[in-house]
Parts: C-alpha cells; structure tokens; sequence
C-alpha cells in the first residue's frame, strides 16, 4: 500500500494537516486528519473518509447547510427561461 495517494481533494493549503499527524494506527490503518471547514477543529480518522466529512459534527453541517439556505454561498445569477429553454418536453435537450 502507498502512502498519499487518496488525500481528499480541498485539502491544498491545509499544510498543518497533511502528513504532520500520519501514524499507523492499532490495525497498520493510517490516521489522517482533515480540518473542519466551519469552526477549523481538527478531526483525526482512520480509513475512509467519514460521513460528515468536511465537517467535524452534525452541528458543523447544520450550520454550513444553514449558511445555504441564507444564500450566503449562491449562484452568481438568477436562472430564467433561457436556462430552461434548451430542454423538450420529452426531457431530452435540444
Ligand atoms: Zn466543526
């Protein structure tokens, strides 16, 4: 098995993360950390990546879908017909 081959991508300029904590753990599994993007806590995880992974916690990602349903993160532009346009009433596009 190699090492640094499955980093999870958005983990660039995360440089107080990567690496600086893999050791083997009770198993040979590495532990990989990865920092929350909400509150920056630093989660630590053997395997796979978890469940709430960019997250922390459930509360992290209650708060980052929060942040969408505020349209603090949205489209750059309102959709119109035009966007719709493009596709027949059979659904297939034109
Ligand atoms: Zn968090």
């Amino acid at each position: 098995m190699s090492r640094n081959t499955t980093d999870p991508p958005g983990a660039a300029g995360d440089r107080d993360s990567a690496g600086s904590e893999t050791a083997a753990g009770n198993e040979g599994v590495p532990i990989r950390t990865y920092r929350c993007s909400i509150c920056g806590r630093t989660v630590r995880y053997a395997g796979g990546l978890p469940a709430l992974y960019p997250f922390c916690c459930e509360r992290c990602k209650l708060i980052d879908l929060g942040r969408w349903f505020n349209e603090e993160y949205s489209i750059d532009r309102d959709l119109g017909p035009e966007d719709i346009a493009d596709i027949r009433e059979d659904g297939s596009l034109a």
